[in-house]
């Protein structure tokens, strides 16, 4: 599954291309991907220019001309691939490498820029858990996806008193509480491990141990919150900087590997300086949590 900071970064690749661009027409090859496409999906959208390109958690939100809103979700195996002459560019930096098979492009997006430029824009995705939904500005805050998703993890807005008050009634370890969707939407379990072992607080730990007082903030809760969007934003910006680069070099990119601390090092040692910890694997709600036993309390 594509963590936040992924989408994101496809976000970022595909803005320049799809903003301000009109929707000439759409291929959609399947009848279905997790979801059947919406009855008229390709006629609703043809025609129409794409004035943003948003996301909300891990969705990626294009806004249309007429009030009418693409929501896309990358699934499991989903990517977007830019085509513009002879040149394809898959925008965005992925843990695990993305196909570029033919047989799994399901829907292309033919556009036409405002310079004249008809680029295409294809959408593959070979285990098909990846969907792509219809909605309009009004409905969107109350669509059921996106209507209790919680705090964006990248904003101002997560600071030490929410994270308080968000977690300090909660019984459950504070993982699986940062796990949670309707409290932090869109960080997922790498982005949890990094931001706890970066906050040295254990996975383990009851989620209630970060309350204070009403609209106050614990200092746990403070170093988390502070911990949580410097991940995320460290990992975004070093997708951006990796964009650039994969537009020259067509490599494959695994750089979110090596900017981890703790996620899939199990075994080895811990990175903080002073800290003589081994990080240790354990499984919490289904999902393996990656932490070192010593400096995280
Ligand atoms: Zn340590």
């Amino acid at each position: 599954m594509p963590e936040l900071p992924e989408v994101e970064t496809v976000r970022r690749g595909l803005q320049p291309v799809m903003e301000g661009a009109r929707i000439l027409s759409v291929e959609q090859r399947r009848p279905d991907l997790r979801f059947p496409f919406p009855e008229g999906f390709a006629d609703r959208l043809a025609g129409h220019d794409v004035v943003a390109l948003g996301r909300r958690a891990k969705y990626l939100i294009v806004h249309l001309d007429d009030g009418g809103i693409l929501i896309c979700h990358m699934g499991m195996s989903g990517s977007f691939r830019i085509e513009t002459g002879g040149e394809q560019q898959t925008p965005g930096v992925f843990h695990y490498e993305r196909s570029k098979d033919a047989r799994h492009d399901h829907v292309v997006f033919h556009l036409r820029r405002r310079d004249g430029a008809r680029p295409r824009v294809v959408f593959n995705d070979p285990r098909r858990f990846g969907f792509m939904l219809l909605t309009d500005t009004k409905s969107l805050e109350t669509h059921p996806l996106i209507a209790g998703l919680g705090v964006e993890p990248t904003g101002n807005e997560l600071d030490g008193a929410l994270l308080s008050r968000l977690m300090g009634h909660r019984r459950s370890p504070l993982k699986a509480a940062l796990m949670d969707q309707r409290v932090i939407a869109g960080l997922g379990n790498i982005y949890a491990c990094e931001a706890l072992w970066r906050a040295e607080l254990s996975p383990l730990r009851g989620a209630h141990t970060l309350a204070a007082p009403p609209g106050t903030a614990s200092p746990r809760a403070v170093r988390l919150a502070e911990a949580i969007r410097a991940v995320i934003a460290e990992a975004i910006a070093a997708g951006g900087s990796s964009l650039r680069d994969y537009v020259q070099a067509d490599g494959s990119l695994g750089y979110f590997q090596h900017t981890f601390s703790v996620y899939d090092r199990e075994g080895m040692p811990c990175p903080r300086a002073g800290c003589d910890g081994v990080i240790e694997r354990i499984v919490q709600s289904g999902r393996s949590t990656f932490y070192c036993p010593v400096c995280q309390r």
